[in-house]
């Protein structure tokens, strides 16, 4: 039955889904190791039946999804259970690692496995327009038939049949993110004693990152076709002299340039390889191991 699922894990994230699997019409059976979260689920969906075993949720349906802290919380919890003919979705953020061994360990246990990597956070989760979706690797069976399923609480992207691959594109983006914010707390830092307010300054950072998220794309394709060089506009060279500027000013304003540094550390060494020409792309050579 394509319309029923069972749910393990009844945090912020698995309540979350529940209450848009239960809005979109699907029968819920639901299992979380402290019995007590089903009460707070009863709010969101009444209908969903809780079961005290995983055991129970398992055999309750073909399509069977795991929302659970860690790789580590799902070997546990479904240790026991007899996965024979299950189609196993787990929405556990994991490494592509853990991801891989997980879908070998599904499929000797006679399961379908997909990966998940949620893109949203909890409140996203359900809401038409806010933008949610999930990365989705593993068993293209599995994501087909029960693609119905999987597009109830956000949208989906499937990224391949390598079991890692949700996963690497999900933390493929979170570094990125990290990357952005780590500018931003700079950049606030640098007018945090001045008379600007930061609510002023929020939207020119804004619109001037949108701006240069365009740069992502000619990035990808340097390194696709090999060439970095972008001969003198904006090149590794002025880049690099204009950078002593962002230092000198970082320190006239008694601001640790302890977040800039790591980057420029590399555009240097990159320059000093010999790319003056090229734009920034190199730095991603440099960081492989
Ligand atoms: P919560 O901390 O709210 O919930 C964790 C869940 O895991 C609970 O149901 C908990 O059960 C269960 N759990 C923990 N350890 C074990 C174990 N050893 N055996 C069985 N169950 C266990 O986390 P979230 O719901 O927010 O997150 C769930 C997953 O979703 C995580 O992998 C997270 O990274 C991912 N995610 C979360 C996002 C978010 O913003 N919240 C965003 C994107 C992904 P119990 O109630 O008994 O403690």
């Amino acid at each position: 039955n394509t319309r029923s699922l069972s749910l393990l894990g009844l945090g912020a994230m698995g309540t979350a889904l529940a209450a848009a699997w239960q809005d979109a019409g699907y029968a819920l059976t639901v299992w979380n190791r402290t019995p007590g979260r089903a009460t707070a689920l009863a709010d969101v969906a009444p209908a969903a039946v809780a079961v005290p075993t995983v055991a129970e949720a398992v055999a309750a349906s073909r399509l069977v999804v795991v929302c659970l802290l860690d790789d580590d919380s799902v070997g546990e919890a479904l240790a026991d259970a007899d996965l024979t003919g299950k189609d196993l979705v787990n929405l556990t953020t994991s490494t592509p690692a853990q991801a891989r061994a997980r879908a070998e360990w599904a499929c000797e246990r006679g399961a379908r496995y997909l990966d998940g990597g949620i893109m949203a956070v909890p409140p996203m989760i359900g809401a038409a327009g806010s933008g949610a979706y999930v990365f989705y690797s593993g068993s293209r069976g599995l994501f087909e038939a029960h693609r119905d399923a999987l597009s109830a609480p956000a949208g989906t992207n499937y990224v391949g049949e390598d079991a890692g691959f949700a996963a690497l594109h999900d933390v493929a983006l979170l570094s990125a993110m990290y990357g952005m914010f780590s500018g931003v707390a700079h950049a606030f830092a640098l007018i945090r004693k001045e008379e600007i307010a930061p609510t002023d300054l929020a939207p020119l950072l804004t619109s001037w990152l949108t701006a240069m998220g365009q740069s992502v794309g000619s990035m990808a394709g340097h390194l696709e076709d090999g060439d970095y060089t972008t001969g003198v506009v904006s090149n590794l060279a002025m880049q690099v002299a204009g950078s002593a500027t962002l230092l000198r000013t970082a320190e006239e304003q008694g601001v640790s340039t302890e977040l800039l540094t790591p980057y420029l550390t590399l555009m240097k060494q990159r320059l000093a390889a010999g790319h003056a020409e090229e734009d920034t792309t190199g730095v991603t050579d440099l960081l492989l191991r």
